[in-house]
């Protein structure tokens, strides 16, 4: 019996890359021995993707669908497929051609060689606009240094998973995984390719600036309570200093130096009121965290599918 491979792809409007990377995927397998499962998560689509996907679906017997009943976000698209993949192996990846299919092979081999997880780097992409290359970077400086995973830098959501890896992550019930984080925490034998990322193929990015913002917020607050010390050593901080600065200020007071402070009082104010609002919302954060996940919710609701449940 042959090894079955499923591909998961999350795909939020992406009418036109479907037919696209089905086609290159297929491609790809002709020259591998292995029998393969396509899984397109449409992730509350408001384009016609759902209607390719069922056309395609029509000549395409090994290519499934998972139709959102609204759009729940990439990485709960991707917990989707690893619930529903049946494969020995899984692949994630995304569906413009940014991930290219000519390193399935690769990805393959290195699982063949017994790596349970097979991760990929992103090389610096030289073509795309010097400002997502910095904050990219410094997105993975400041993830770093703010919690306890190290991720490393251009780390991608294109992998492979062994099925026992994927058993692992379906009994995880985070309201909001993190899976690049995620799959650094929970270890077994892994490996990372680097790769030259392609062009988007067609259509445009679906992360803009909050979504990014959101991601790098959770992607901290969900594997560290870091900043929740960051708060207390500041508030420690400040508090000494001013144990320093009290004495001064009774010393001017007494000895009948004229006071005049309005400047420093209003600066001194508006510096602590944001202060005191950002440890104020980092402690929300992560309250928050605990009142999404108490309320023991489904991750995601699945409108229509053609597959089976694994
Ligand atoms: N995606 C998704 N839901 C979303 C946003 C994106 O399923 O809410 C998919 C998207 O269709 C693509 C992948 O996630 O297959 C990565 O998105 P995109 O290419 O827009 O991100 P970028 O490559 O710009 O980081
Ligand atoms: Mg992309």
């Amino acid at each position: 019996m042959r090894e079955l491979v499923s591909i998961i792809i999350p795909a939020y409007n992406e009418a036109e890359n479907i037919p696209v990377i089905s086609r290159a995927l297929k491609d790809v397998f002709k020259t591998l021995p292995y029998d393969y499962e396509f899984i397109f998560v449409c992730d509350g689509c408001t384009d016609n993707s759902l209607d390719v996907l069922t056309n395609l679906n029509t000549q395409n017997p090994e290519l499934f669908f998972i139709e959102f009943s609204r759009n729940f976000g990439h990485q709960l698209a991707v917990k989707a497929g690893l619930d529903h993949a049946h494969g020995d192996c899984v692949i994630c990846m995304d569906c413009d051609m940014q991930h290219p299919p000519s390193l399935l092979p690769d990805m393959i081999a290195k699982w063949k060689e017994g790596y349970e997880v097979v991760y990929t780097i992103r090389e610096d992409d030289k073509r795309l606009p010097a400002g997502k290359r910095l904050s990219s970077k410094l997105y993975y400086k400041f993830l770093n240094s703010l919690s306890d995973v190290d991720l490393d830098a251009g780390s991608a959501d294109f992998r492979l998973l062994d099925k026992k890896v994927v058993n692992v992550l379906r009994n995880f019930n985070e309201s909001d995984p993190f899976y690049r984080g995620l799959l650094k925490w929970i270890g077994f034998k892994q490996y990372a390719i680097r790769y030259q990322p392609g062009q988007r193929h067609l259509g445009t990015s679906k992360y803009n600036l909050k979504k990014m913002i959101r991601l790098a917020l959770h992607g901290v607050t969900s594997f560290s309570i870091k900043p929740l010390y960051a708060a207390a050593y500041l508030g420690f901080i400040f508090s000494l200093s001013s144990l320093l600065y009290i004495p001064y200020v009774l010393y001017a007071l007494y000895s009948g130096q004229e006071v005049s402070g309005w400047a420093s009082i209003i600066m001194t104010i508006v510096f602590f009121g944001g202060l005191q609002l950002i440890i104020l919302g980092i402690t929300g954060i992560y309250l928050g965290k605990m009142f999404m996940q108490s309320k023991q919710r489904p991750n995601y609701i699945v409108r229509s599918t053609n597959l089976k449940q694994a």
